[in-house]
């Protein structure tokens, strides 16, 4: 699907060698569970092994082998709370393919069908012609079927051969949260030849294992690989006959250490909270981010359009995480021109621009029609005066743009990046791509310049980094570099690896405390007096900017609507981006309603946290 695969082949390798004294301790404790005859599958009813009279030692020539793979043994996420975010055992019904005349009575396939809710030419259908075992499932694609208790207990009681209840780990819940923030694993000969040959020459790994394919699941997979799948085995004859004495052997590389748990900064509650409101205000294409004010840690990340992890569609992008997207930001960059100017000096507090709606040149006009009149840069920021920032672009060069653009962490990557076992270039966010001012080979003029001081022209910006420009401004300049997850645990626990705080930028090799708290005020502005009015009514005070990035123009424009901002104001608590894409440049804002939603939705968590 990608063509950069980032994850070196040698962090497998330190990853090994750390894990070969626990690959021993869990081998030789598989074995030992298997030949002790110790399952821990729930069959119901006819859960007494013994009087099956299974034996897992013998095995012969002519025996067939088939398989189910119950659990991938791949290590899952949680969020903040230890709250799982992947991974649900279900009771699976599992389907052995034997002879019409070993596999029942019509009797008992009819109660079958009664429990399960179909017709008998259905069951008959499915397992007409079975040459592999197979999970039942209500739909094609779908996960196996979720077994009630009581569905489970019927169907162990009919003792039917060749039918088994098992416990089933599903990866990915209905309605799982962060989908691409997460992403999906999936099948890639390629990476796996290129990513993991040592382990695909010792057998440890075939071609057709599943590997991570994007998000979290893509950059941590070294990590998440378990030991090895729980799996479960039927025997028959060559005739398809079950053997009597040995049909079924379960192995499962019991271990305590593995699979390993990546504890996301994720709150699942809030996250669940942003896909409802994404969906409610049926955001087809943006992203909205919350990062925690206090350190910029990710509390919630969500990315439209919505992952179907079924039915991947790589044109559509629904995998691609649009949170870690550079996009035209319009004016939400104005901030970084008023922070350039601010750090220059460039601007007194009590001098007046002129806006009559038009600049007189390139074309460049104001969102407001017939112009704001005689306005300071506090209110030009307020209201989003272009005329007023083009004046104030003229006196500064590119070099300090880009330079005040840097301070605010807007042209790098800014997600948590270091060394991870002794290797420094982990990245924990999967394809996050870096902010511009200016295209590397494009000429500055004077009309681009002003192009650019409006977030138009060559400027992009993610979510991300406009969310964590919020933090930078809150923390007095200094730019902190969020992570989405803060450690790995042990299956049993004990802490593996933790992903400290980071600061990217110290307070003094950033801008100064004073513009940061400018700006803040300024953002305050913006809700008090100017383009973020509607947000007036939140249930905690809130303060932003908002930006309309043109990105079509012609018979049907297209606009990316944005607001960038923090609450509650007097002691902020959330940095929040929220960007709708390509809405219709004449619709309705969805942005702020969008904005104000997710405050009042924090501003209620936290109502509620506190009682
Ligand atoms: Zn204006």
């Amino acid at each position: 699907m990608k063509s950069t695969k980032e994850f070196p082949a040698f962090l497998n390798k330190r990853l090994d060698k750390r894990r070969i004294f626990l690959a021993l301790i869990g081998v030789m404790a598989g074995f030992l569970l298997v030949l002790g005859r110790l399952f821990w599958i729930q069959v119901f009813a006819a859960g007494d092994y013994s009087s099956r009279g299974i034996d897992l030692v013998a095995n012969s020539v002519d025996q067939r082998q088939k398989g189910i793979v119950l659990d991938s043994g791949r290590g899952d996420f949680y969020d903040k709370d230890g709250k799982p975010l992947t991974g649900r055992t279900v009771k699976a019904l599992a389907v052995f393919p034997v002879r019409p005349e070993f596999a029942g009575d019509d009797a008992r396939i009819a109660k079958l069908c009664g429990i399960l809710g179909i017709k008998p030419e259905r069951w008959e259908t499915f397992v007409r012609g079975m040459k592999e075992p197979q999970l039942w499932r209500a739909e094609r694609d779908a996960d196996p079927y979720a077994l009630t208790d009581s569905q489970a207990r019927a169907i162990g009681a009919l003792e039917l051969p060749g039918i088994m209840v098992l416990d089933y780990r599903i990866r990915y819940p209905e309605n799982s949260l962060a989908r691409q923030l997460i992403g999906f694993v999936g099948q890639n000969p390629e990476w796996i030849q290129s990513h993991y040959a040592e382990q695909l020459a010792n057998g440890k790994i075939t071609l057709r294992t599943p590997v991570g394919e994007s998000g979290l699941e893509h950059t941590f997979d070294s990590l998440l690989r378990g030991l090895g799948p729980t799996s479960i085995s039927f025997f028959t004859d060559a005739a398809k006959r079950p053997l009597k004495g040995l049909d079924v052997r379960m192995v499962s590389p019991q271990n305590p250490y593995y699979p390993l748990k990546v504890m996301t900064t994720l709150d699942s509650g809030i996250q669940a909270g942003i896909e409802d409101l994404l969906d409610r205000l049926q955001v087809r294409q943006g992203a909205v981010v919350v990062l925690d004010a206090e350190n910029a840690d990710v509390t919630a990340m969500a990315s439209r359009p919505q992952l179907d992890r079924r039915h991947i569609r790589p044109e559509a992008e629904n995998w691609a995480n649009q949170a870690l997207k550079a996009l035209t930001p319009g004016s939400v960059f104005k901030t970084a021109v008023a922070a350039a100017a601010l750090e220059a000096g460039a601007v007194r507090p009590d001098e007046h621009f002129e806006c009559s709606g038009e600049l007189g040149k390139y074309g460049f006009s104001c969102w407001k029609q017939g112009g704001h009149g005689s306005i300071t840069l506090e209110e030009a920021f307020a209201d989003s005066c272009n005329i007023a920032f083009a004046e104030v672009m003229k006196r500064l060069t590119p070099e300090q743009l880009r330079e005040a653009a840097g301070k605010l962490g807007l042209t790098r990557p800014v997600g948590w990046t270091g060394e991870v076992l002794e290797w420094s270039g982990f990245r924990q966010f999967d394809a996050e791509e870096a902010g511009r001012v200016f295209a590397r080979d494009s000429a500055v003029d004077e009309g681009a310049l002003i192009q650019t001081a409006i977030g138009q022209r060559d400027v992009l910006l993610s979510p991300l980094q406009a969310a964590n420009m919020v933090v930078t401004l809150l923390h007095g300049g200094e730019v902190r570099s969020p992570r989405a997850v803060k450690e790995i645990r042990y299956r049993n626990g004990r802490l593996m690896i933790d992903f400290p705080e980071k600061t990217l930028r110290s307070g003094k090799e950033g801008i100064s405390g004073n513009t940061a708290a400018t700006l803040l005020k300024w953002m305050r502005e913006v809700v008090s007096e100017g383009t973020g009015k509607p947000l007036q009514g939140t249930l905690w005070p809130v303060a932003g900017k908002s930006g309309t990035a043109q990105v079509r123009t012609g018979t049907n424009p297209t606009v990316h609507q944005w607001f960038v901002g923090y609450g509650p104001v007097p002691s902020p608590r959330y940095a929040v981006a929220v960007v709708a894409e390509n809405m219709p440049a004449d619709g309705k804002n969805v942005s702020l309603r969008l904005f104000r939603e997710v405050m009042d939705l924090l501003a209620r968590r936290e109502g509620t946290n506190r009682t």
